[in-house]
């Protein structure tokens, strides 16, 4: 495939307002830990993880509490030096019961982390590298926890020859990655380097929005402050549109080369990363700190003093939300994640999980009375994916979910971007995430 020079876009897609304002110029600031963290054994895509400690046992900071389930899993260590409380179902964000670890930590300890490494990950063999990913508990951070170790393990004859990183951040309020981006260019660099090397890839590209200069211009000087790169590296701004940071999109944008739909980005030599994983395989190959802390943001007109937050992964949600003054009786809408592709918290007591990027607090409903479709078109116009949603919506709406399958149902990223263009509020992606789930059940049901 020859590489041609990227459009900086891609067809279609929507312009939400940004409302990033009010935290992309904030320095991250570490939240103080709490007295009790909550762990769910599956906050990743795939198998849960299976505990390896018991109630009442002394864990310290990072340790490992639960191992991979499978393959398609991942570790989960310890946010805090405390003991182990309890075992057994906890809430979700999304308001189910789900099994989980509950820790509390100590509140004398100094919550220190041992700096430890395990060699030089340039030179590691690689199934020795992707098993310490996977060690790690390293998912995707910008939101799907897809364990980072099964995307590297690229199938047998099969290579990539690209690391494409989503340094978009194209959902409105969210500002985690833009500060991971100015404040640790360097960490997001040589995680580069080190999964560059691992997947074999020819060159990295960072693929950044040009509403963020200052991401753009760190990056910049963190490649040429290194010199001699094991994989090269460069920034590529690309034009301010949802949903840019999509893998496809931004494939489009920064090598204008189109994955066919039922196809991956690895069919075209690619694997497309978040900004935010590389910072965390950095810290993980350098220092030993698994992944028991994140950055997110939090944010929303409910929110009285705006954040980018580094949290243990298991702070209560009501704890993050205390902490940025956004529990006012103004509260309307609490979404974890951005606005166009987040899902509402069901329940304060729930944790911030390996997926979480960011909590918004909306003070005014976002549920408004559906009207009927008047035809529009702005939904076709809106799906990056050359979907008809209208058409989609129709189908949903009358229960005729086997039938969407022929109108290309699987392939909707769940953007969520006709919802949002749509006059007559239709909550079109609601309509497909769910006839997505009844379809993935009548199949199972027939097999
Ligand atoms: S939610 Fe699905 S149908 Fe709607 S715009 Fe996104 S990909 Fe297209
Ligand atoms: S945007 Fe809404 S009203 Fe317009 S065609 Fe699509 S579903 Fe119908």
């Amino acid at each position: 495939m020859q590489r041609l020079p990227g459009s900086g876009t891609f067809s279609h897609g929507v312009h939400p307002d940004e409302h990033k304002e009010a935290t992309e110029g904030l320095p991250i600031e570490r939240m103080p830990f709490v007295s009790r963290f909550v762990l769910p054994l599956s906050q990743h895509i795939g198998a849960p993880c299976r505990p390896v400690v018991r109630p009442n046992q002394r864990v310290r900071r990072g340790q490992l509490v639960a191992e991979p389930g499978g393959f398609v899993s991942t570790a989960l260590h310890s946010p805090v030096t405390g003991r182990v409380v309890g075992i057994g179902p906890r809430r979700h964000p999304n308001g189910q019961l789900v099994q989980a670890i509950e820790i509390e930590a100590d509140p004398l300890d100094p919550q220190d982390m041992p700096d430890q490494s395990f060699g030089d990950p340039l030179t590691m063999p690689v199934p020795e590298l992707i098993d310490l990913v996977q060690r790690g508990g390293m998912v995707g951070l910008g939101g799907a926890a897809f364990p980072s170790h099964v995307k590297y393990k690229l199938p047998e004859g099969r290579s990539a020859r690209w690391l494409v990183l989503n340094g978009c951040e194209c959902e409105p309020f969210l500002t985690c990655d833009h500060r991971v981006m100015v404040e640790h260019p360097d960490r997001v660099l040589r995680g580069i380097q080190i999964v560059g090397r691992l997947l074999g890839v020819e060159e990295a590209v960072i693929g950044v929005e040009l509403n963020k200069p200052d991401a753009i211009e760190a990056l910049r000087h963190a490649i040429e402050d290194a010199g001699d790169l094991v994989v090269p590296t460069r920034v590529q701004g690309v034009k301010v549109k949802y949903p840019q940071g999509a893998e496809k999109m931004l494939i489009k944008a920064l090598f204008d080369v189109e994955v066919p739909a039922g196809k991956l980005p690895l069919d075209v030599g690619m694997v497309v990363n978040n900004v935010g994983t590389m910072a965390a395989v950095a810290d993980w190959f350098d220092h030993g700190r698994p992944l028991v802390e994140r950055v997110i943001t939090v944010s929303g007109p409910g929110v009285r003093r705006p954040a980018n937050l580094l949290v243990p992964i298991g702070t209560p949600i009501r704890a993050v939300l205390e902490y940025c003054d956004a529990l006012g009786p103004d509260v309307q809408e609490i979404v974890m994640g951005g606005p166009m592709m987040g899902q509402p918290v069901a329940s304060l007591d729930a944790p911030v999980l390996k997926g979480t990027s960011g909590l918004l607090v909306f003070t005014e409903s976002r549920d408004q009375a559906m009207r009927a479709c008047i035809k529009c078109g702005r939904c076709l116009e809106a799906c990056a994916y050359n979907l008809n949603p209208s058409r989609l919506g129709r189908l949903a709406r009358a229960g005729r979910i086997e039938e969407m399958e022929r109108y290309h149902l699987m392939d909707c990223m769940e953007c969520g971007a006709c919802t949002w263009a749509c006059p007559s509020r239709i909550p079109l992606v609601q309509l497909f995430r769910s006839a997505k789930g009844n379809l993935r059940k009548i199949k199972a049901a027939a097999k």
